[in-house]
């Protein structure tokens, strides 16, 4: 296998590394998904290699405040899944809960129940990093696992933050979970997240006021219904609960619902365009902003003086600004 010197240490090259990915092999799997979250140039052509081997997996986002339940919500579901003989991959970026939740309801959805599992992937992503560099990498690991065969790819991520948004809304299939008890009735509201939903779930059904948030939750969707639903995706509200086992499997028919729909209306090669799109002009800003601030310089300083004081207007400013930044762009190899 080919080797490449990093940082005075010979390993196996990633381009090598691309036909066991191709093959399935998790452990190549897992040493790009590192490459790729520390931004190394040097997995890039094997990532750009990887990208053209992928669109097979279904891409499912599950967002939700901080103890609303996903991580174990996730666990439940990767078991359902399993039970088809299917395999599923999970990408968590929650940083309030490095895959740890759950634990109080240990019998039920044991971790061990699904590590050690080969059709059972799961990975935390680190949180700190470059400028857009969490969401970036997020989505490398996604490609990576799609291009591996994972039939169900599952992002999990707390739905604050921009970044979080962005990546969540990578997936064909959105699912916000909501719980009882938190506080706030509807917590995807306050956090600005109910209407990015395909699915929205319940949590915790097992609980005595969970009966107030499903209403509560039903509610607000009828209020915020668009006029002309026609033909248009209902998101559906589904009560789940990881303790009794309760909707879990009305969650599985519902992702797979949603997949079908997308596929027979069309939607699906139009929202694998958008999220091309989306995804293609955030690493572009995010080039922009990077290469802004490394060329904070006295050229630039000046530029922003004189709109400051009004010697120039802020268009005419990005204009300039923009094309400094292009000049020497091929040393950004690694954005
Ligand atoms: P996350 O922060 O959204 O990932 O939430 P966790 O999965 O870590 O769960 C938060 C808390 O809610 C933990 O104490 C869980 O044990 C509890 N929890 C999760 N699911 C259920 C459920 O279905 N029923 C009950 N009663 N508690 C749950």
């Amino acid at each position: 296998m080919a080797g490449v010197t990093v940082a005075g240490k010979t390993r196996v090259s990633s381009d090598s590394l691309v036909a066991e990915v191709l093959a399935g092999r998790t452990r190549a799997v897992a040493r790009l998904i590192t490459r790729a979250e520390a931004d190394e140039a040097e997995c890039r052509p094997a990532l750009a290699e990887i990208y053209r081997h992928t669109g097979r997996a279904h891409v499912v986002g599950i967002t939700g405040v901080p103890g609303s339940g996903k991580s174990t919500l996730v666990r439940a579901l990767a078991q359902r899944v399993r039970r088809d003989g299917r395999t599923v991959a999970v990408v968590a970026i929650d940083p309030s809960s490095p895959f740890s939740g759950g634990a109080l309801l240990g019998d039920r959805i044991r971790m061990s129940e699904i590590a050690g599992d080969p059709g059972v992937f799961i990975r935390s992503m680190a949180t700190r990093g470059a400028l857009g560099g969490l969401a970036r990498a997020t989505l490398d690991a996604v490609d990576l696992l799609d291009a591996a065969g994972f039939d169900l790819v599952i992002i999990e991520t707390v739905g604050v933050g921009q970044d979080e948004v962005d990546v969540v809304q990578a997936a064909y299939t959105t699912v916000v979970v909501s719980a009882p008890g938190l506080g706030d009735d509807i917590q995807a509201i306050k956090a600005g997240i109910l209407e990015i939903a395909h699915i929205h779930v319940v949590s915790k059904c097992d609980r005595a006021d969970a009966n107030k948030t499903i209403t509560d939750l039903k509610n607000m969707l009828i209020l915020g219904l668009p006029r002309d639903a026609a033909g248009a995706w209902m998101p559906s509200v589904i009560a789940t609960s990881a303790e009794t086992g309760e909707g879990i499997d009305d969650l599985m028919a519902a992702i797979d619902g949603h997949r079908s729909f997308l596929d027979e209306s069309g939607g699906f090669e139009a929202q694998r365009r958008h999220i091309a799109e989306k995804r293609t002009l955030k690493i572009a800003e995010d080039i922009i902003r990077r290469r802004f601030r490394a060329r904070h310089d006295a050229a630039l300083d000046a530029l922003l003086d004189q709109v400051g004081a009004r010697e120039m207007d802020p268009h005419a400013a990005a204009t300039r600004l923009l094309a400094t930044l292009n000049e020497g762009s091929e040393h950004d190899q690694g954005a």
